[in-house]
């Protein structure tokens, strides 16, 4: 490690929220980690500070064309008392895969880790202990230069935010109603469905809102140019158990790679479970259901780790799918993952890394 983390401590400590009322998203921690970019210097000046508004004129490019990434991981602390995270080195390898599409400079990986542990460290008391919750880490970069020209920012800002988040199964696992959207689409290949960047985010407020004012969830997206093949579920990977075997779409250049799919696929080929990456289309998916095969279906990501879906509304038509109850596959994927996230279960993968080794 040859750069170091400056480190400026907060004078006062805000009150811990109550994890029972906690909102995912609206609550952080007394620290944040910032680092600089310019073209001459490169990043510079890495540093934890005291949480707090930052200042910037209204022509910083942040504001206008949305050249931005972000990451999202958490933090556990296990019964013991020891802070764990999951698999950071994929989160902070994603990130520079998005810097890449977004022309944004890449980051010192090692670094962006240090400064990770270093920050939770410093922030642990805030990481609830109950049951199902957790600190949610928010890694971002932002284009800082004052300009209104459209091209890469020559300055960016790095910043790590943290958040406790209480349990997203409160009253335990429940599946959820989805909605096959056939009008809007997330992403298409050649676009930046692949990156973690808030315009892919933006553009999918329109359809998640009007599933909702039907009574669904979320959508399952479909790709972008025949509409035919399926692609995610909301902001998560999808999965189907279909006559034994479970499938997930291949990666093809619009899908964003989760963390928890490719933990997901480990898992599942260590326990001899057939698990294919392929190619699927609604069609398909339909007549596996019509023809009682559609066993189980669920969404992946970090914040649920695994959604179940109960019902696709897919051609006016609802698919009820395992009697709208949470499979096996899903329960058995839930469990054995937030017990190895919170060291409950033995780490066989090594995917934790505790923050202070
Ligand atoms: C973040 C994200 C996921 C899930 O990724 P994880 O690393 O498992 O959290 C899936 N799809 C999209 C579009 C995402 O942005």
């Amino acid at each position: 490690m040859t750069t170091k983390i400056d480190i400026t401590l907060s004078e006062t400590k805000k009150e811990k929220p109550n994890v029972d009322q906690l909102e995912f998203g609206r609550v952080f921690t007394d620290h944040m980690f910032v680092m600089d970019y310019s073209a001459t210097k490169g990043w510079y000046d890495p540093r934890i500070v005291p949480y707090g508004p930052i200042s910037l004129s209204p022509s910083t490019m942040a504001f206008h064309y949305g050249q931005t990434v972000f990451e999202g991981l958490k933090a556990y602390r296990t019964k013991d008392d020891k802070v764990l995270l999951f698999r950071p080195n994929k989160n902070i390898e994603r990130l520079n895969l998005s810097n890449d599409r977004l022309c944004i400079p890449q980051i010192d990986e090692e670094l962006v880790i240090e400064a990770l542990k270093q920050l939770v460290s410093i922030d642990k008391e805030w990481i609830p202990t109950a049951e199902g919750t957790s600190l949610y880490i928010r890694p971002f970069i932002i284009p800082t230069e004052y300009y209104l020209g459209v091209a890469p920012s020559k300055h960016y800002r790095f910043m790590i935010i943290l958040s406790p988040v209480g349990s997203y199964y409160k009253e335990g696992i429940h599946p959820v109603k989805i909605f096959v959207e056939n009008e809007y689409v997330r992403a298409v290949a050649g676009g930046t469905g692949t990156a973690k960047t808030g315009g892919n985010y933006a553009s999918s407020l329109k359809a998640q809102d009007e599933a909702e004012k039907r009574g669904y969830s979320q959508v399952l997206w479909l790709d972008g140019l025949e509409k035919k093949y399926v692609e995610e579920v909301g902001s998560m990977n999808v999965f189907f158990k279909i006559n034994g075997e479970v499938v997930t779409p291949a990666l093809n250049g619009s899908i964003l790679e989760g963390v928890t799919r490719n933990s997901i696929i480990h898992l599942l080929k260590h326990w001899g479970v057939p698990v294919s990456e392929r190619r699927l289309s609604m069609e398909d998916l339909y007549k596996a259901y019509k023809e009682g095969q559609l066993e189980e279906a669920f969404g992946t990501g970090t914040a649920a780790v695994i959604s179940p879906i109960g019902e696709l509304f897919y051609n006016e038509e609802r698919m009820v799918i395992n009697n709208g109850e949470t499979g096996d596959i899903s329960m058995k994927l839930y469990d054995t993952l937030t017990g190895i996230q919170t060291g409950a279960l033995e780490d066989i993968f090594n995917w934790v890394v505790n923050v202070n080794e």
